[in-house]
């Protein structure tokens, strides 16, 4: 093995940054190397002069109580959460934001000043952001019924958007959805084009058109057909959660069709954004940095 860099480098701090009072930020999900939080979070900590690190935990189902126990015993500052623990993390949690509970996930936690940790949901916010300023009583259908279904509802809800409809291809997440949403009116998946022509905002929560690593073909599925999208009403708003590819085949074919595309990244960066801003007491954290650093780490397809 050789040495790269004299031994006064090496024993340099990593990045400059790391240093005896660093404190600890994470991701807690499985798996979680091709995340693009870390490279969000470090460059938006590094920009803003904060001595801080957000490292990924990968936390397999059968230790995230061991895992989540040892994070407080490290005092770490606060982490997310994503696949597959946001709902398995809810016990574990002295409190739970109620937004958080409706949606039945969370994907932010910052410790309790005493003790437990309490846990929130920024995947609403981060939902909720591009369609700020939107006008009131826009009907919406959201594709899929999920868990980021439940926080884009709660976000369209929020906003005051409705009609809200859901389309989902099996009844019993659909069922759950009507107990947690009784004004949420859910749609069989194969009914779903009588919806659109009174669709003005129509969201993508199904997976269908994610790239998956080492895959070559799903970057070609949309989960509508240019057909069915053809049939919204003028105007609307096309927002796929997904952001690998960026645009998705659905967001491309929105755009050709002159529908005012959002993508997922939006969502992502956003919901990053707020709960950093958490984890720092409430300072404004510098979202064009975490937008770029996002980008810049996107996968090229
Ligand atoms: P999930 O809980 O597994 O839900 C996926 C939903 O899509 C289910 O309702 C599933 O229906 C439906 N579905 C899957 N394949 C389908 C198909 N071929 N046709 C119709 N419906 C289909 O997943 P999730 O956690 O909600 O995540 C969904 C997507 O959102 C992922 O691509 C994820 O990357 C993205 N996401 C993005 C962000 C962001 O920040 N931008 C945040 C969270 C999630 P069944 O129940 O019938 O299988």
């Amino acid at each position: 093995m050789t040495l790269k860099g004299s031994l006064e480098e090496l024993a340099e701090p990593v990045d400059g940054r790391i240093s005896g009072s660093t404190q600890l930020l994470g991701l807690v999900g499985d798996p979680v190397a091709h995340s693009l939080s870390p490279a969000m979070h470090n460059a938006a900590l590094a920009a803003m002069g904060e001595n801080y690190c957000y490292v990924p935990f990968p936390v397999a189902p059968e230790h995230l109580a061991t895992a989540v126990a040892g994070l407080a015993a490290i005092g770490v500052r606060g982490f997310n959460v994503t696949i597959p623990h946001k709902q398995a993390i809810l016990p574990l949690l002295s409190q739970i934001e109620a937004r958080a509970a409706a949606v039945g996930a969370v994907n932010t936690v910052y410790p309790l000043p005493e003790g437990g940790w309490a846990g929130t949901n920024t995947d609403i916010d981060g939902f909720v952001q591009p369609l700020l300023g939107l006008e009131k009583g826009i009907p919406t259908l959201i594709l899929g019924s999920g868990g980021a279904a439940r926080a884009a509802i709660q976000g369209c809800l929020e906003l005051g958007l409705g009609p809200v409809r859901v389309a989902g291809r099996s009844p019993n997440p659909l069922l759950a959805l009507r107990q947690t949403w009784p004004q949420v009116e859910t749609v069989n998946w194969a009914e779903l084009d009588r919806y659109l022509p009174q669709t003005r905002l129509l969201v993508n929560t199904t997976p269908v058109g994610m790239h998956k690593p080492g895959s070559h073909t799903n970057g070609e599925l949309s989960p509508l057909s240019r057909e069915q999208l053809c049939l919204l009403s003028p105007g609307a708003i096309v927002y796929d959660l997904i952001y690998v590819p960026d645009p998705t085949p659905l967001l491309r074919m929105a755009a050709e069709l002159g529908y005012t595309p959002i993508s997922g990244l939006e969502m992502l960066v956003q919901q990053g954004a707020k709960a950093l801003s958490l984890w720092l007491g409430g300072k404004p954290v510098p979202v064009e940095v975490m937008r770029q650093a996002a980008q810049h780490q996107l996968p090229q397809i």
